[in-house]
């Protein structure tokens, strides 16, 4: 596998990156003429990409789709033909999605010159979470829901806190 170094730079461009996407959540409308003009995809919009060393080029979104708002990732590897599954679900977990791959819709793209991306999309309210207000990180555990703990800080917070 291609390293893959999700050091506090490259999440915070994660986050960078996940807080335009839940901001400017993408329509039905804007993905149906993305398909027939590519200049107005979402690929093309440096709000929306960040680049995970080493060489991970990550396309994130929150989208309309007929079934719900959906999480959508796409990642291509300059060097690479195709991303491999384990780079897959350790992305997919940066970007918030729950359950790996087995829980997500997936599809390859074919980008020309030997180069595939992977598609990733999940239902955003498919699974219930809890937030931390103050590092950002997303638990899916009913527990840390219940009782509003952040494994990440070790700490309870109140909605007073954040
Ligand atoms: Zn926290």
């Amino acid at each position: 596998m291609r390293p893959l170094i999700i050091d506090p730079t490259a999440r915070a461009d994660i986050a960078r990156v996940i807080r335009h996407a839940e901001a400017n959540p993408v329509s039905l409308i804007e993905i149906t003429r993305a398909m027939s003009n590519p200049d107005l995809a979402v690929g093309n919009k440096p709000e929306h990409v960040c680049t995970v060393p080493i060489g991970y080029r990550c396309v994130f979104s929150i989208e309309q789709q007929p079934k719900g708002m959906c999480r959508h990732l796409s990642v291509s590897v300059v060097t690479l033909r195709v991303p491999s599954v384990e780079a897959m679900e350790l992305l997919m977990g940066e970007f918030r999605f729950s359950g790996g791959l087995k829980n997500s819709e997936a599809w390859r793209e074919d980008l020309g010159g030997g180069h595939t991306a992977i598609n990733v999309i999940q239902l955003v309210d498919q699974t219930p979470s809890f937030t931390c207000p103050r590092c950002g990180r997303t638990s899916y555990h009913p527990k840390d829901i219940e009782h509003r703990y952040c494994g990440n800080c070790h700490a309870f917070t109140s909605d007073e806190a954040a």
